[in-house]
């Protein structure tokens, strides 16, 4: 038996267009799938991707839906909540996929009709691509999602959520708001915010020098340019939504690139190896735990 009746994703970009895939794939999640978005010719393509039975502009259809999946930008995500709260029956569960939590475990919550649950969520996987045609019925597995469940979430719906991930081919579990934004600040948010900014130093060379980086760019600088592709708008609403936390983490860092510098400028070649030493410590335990 699916997990759903009828499942509605709402904004199937990357993430969304993961969970459609998937809930074709295996036919465990819903017996029908709805997709929403604020763009006819993304929900065109849906159709076209064939990811959907039903698609809609119209906030009241979410009246036909069980379980909704909000998949915007973080920015997005109470205004298009409070759009669906007229319409939302009760027995709905709501979910959504946003990367910082900040308060709106407390905010949505508290404009929801009578009986309808809200469990947010957010699974640990992406790339730097976006929009329907990006997502993979795998991208979930193996990964992490996190519940981040508030004290009035009920039981039944938790576990809901929790199935769905499952179904999706995660593992999961679950952490409050607060540690949820504290982690994704050093594991996300501060890679790429490092990411964009060496883009940027990079960019900011003048003349010869610029084109001669891009001509022979390295594997490290490689690397970074590919988390650096990412979406613009998705990343301002996680910089700006985990403001606190993130510049709190950055803080640290500029901290410990001045402890390397300083290593540097005294020749100290133990610091400097006990320090890169750690970084493949690090980089065996990701491997170790399956997450590199
Ligand atoms: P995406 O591919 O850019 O898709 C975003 C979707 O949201 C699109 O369908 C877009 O519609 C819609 N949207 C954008 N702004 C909107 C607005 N103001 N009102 C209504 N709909 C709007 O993004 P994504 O990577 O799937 O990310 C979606 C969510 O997942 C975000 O909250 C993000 O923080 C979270 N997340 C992302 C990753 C990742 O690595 N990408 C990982 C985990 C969680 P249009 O196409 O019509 O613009």
């Amino acid at each position: 038996m699916p997990l759903f009746k009828t499942l509605m994703v709402i904004g199937p970009g990357l993430i969304g267009s993961s969970i459609l895939r998937r809930a074709r794939r295996d036919g465990q999640l819903a017996e029908r799938l709805i997709v929403m978005d604020r763009d006819a010719t993304v929900l065109a393509r849906v159709r076209e991707l064939g990811l959907a039975d039903d698609v809609t502009m119209d906030p009241a259809d979410v009246a036909h839906a069980d379980c909704v999946v909000l998949s915007v930008p973080v920015r997005a995500v109470e205004l298009v909540a409070r759009s669906l709260a007229p319409f939302l029956q009760p027995g709905t569960l709501l979910t959504d996929v946003a990367s910082v939590r900040g308060e709106l475990g407390r905010t949505i919550p508290s404009f929801l009709p009578e009986g309808v649950e809200y469990v947010p969520s957010h699974p640990m996987a992406g790339t730097e691509f976006s929009g329907p045609d990006a997502g993979f019925a795998e991208l979930f597995e193996g990964r992490w999602a996190l519940l981040i469940p508030s004290e009035d979430s009920a039981a039944w719906a938790c576990e809901k959520i929790q199935q769905f991930w499952e179904n999706c081919g995660a593992r999961t579990k679950i952490l409050t708001a607060e540690d949820h934004d504290r982690i994704c600040a050093m594991v996300s948010h501060l890679p790429h915010l490092l990411a964009f900014t060496i883009c940027d130093t990079a960019d900011n060379l003048s003349g010869e020098m610029r084109s001669a980086v891009l001509d022979y760019a390295a594997s490290g600088f490689r690397d970074f340019t590919r988390i650096a592709a990412s979406d613009p708008v998705m990343w301002r609403d996680i910089f700006t939504a985990n403001r606190d936390v993130l510049l709190e983490t950055l803080e640290r860092f500029i901290q410990d690139t001045q402890s390397m510098a300083d290593a540097i400028r005294r020749g100290d070649d133990d610091a400097i190896t006990a320090k890169i030493h750690r970084g493949r410590r690090i980089r065996r335990s990701l491997i170790h735990n399956r997450q590199a």
